[in-house]
């Protein structure tokens, strides 16, 4: 198994995940779209089980935007990390952290309903209004 490293901005923060993630996709939430300063969040899924904070764990902040939802950030320089969903176990990587490339893609665009009315979509990726079929 290959694994991805992350880092924040400033570099305080680092983190590795296995190259296997369970979906990838583009968010564009209102509330990825506060968190990212973008358009849309690109991030990838996997089970929190497999998620490593190698350095600056206690320079992480956690925000939780839900009862489900935590969103990190680098306490530092302010990067957005990652969100981990509480009962679900699953953290999304934001994927623009990332140093090395991942072996996916990201594969569709969700909550397009909340999409930015400046941003265009230029690809052929499913795209779904809300969250994805199950
Ligand atoms: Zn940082
Ligand atoms: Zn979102």
């Amino acid at each position: 198994m290959d694994f991805l490293t992350g880092s924040c901005l400033c570099g305080r923060v680092t983190l590795r995940v296995p190259d296997d993630f369970e979906y990838m996709g583009n968010c564009h939430c209102s509330e990825c779209r506060k968190f990212s300063g973008s358009d849309y969040a690109a991030v990838g899924g996997i089970d929190s089980a497999k998620f490593e904070l190698t350095n600056g764990a206690d320079n992480v902040s956690y925000y939780r935007k839900s009862a489900e939802t935590d969103v990190a950030f680098c306490s530092t320089c302010g990067s957005s990390l990652f969100s981990r969903k509480r009962t679900a176990r699953k953290h999304n990587i934001r994927l623009g952290i990332l140093d090395d490339a991942p072996s996916a893609r990201p594969a569709f665009h969700i909550h397009t309903a909340s999409r930015a009315s400046w941003s265009t979509i230029c690809d052929d990726l499913p795209q779904f209004e809300h969250a994805p079929p199950q």
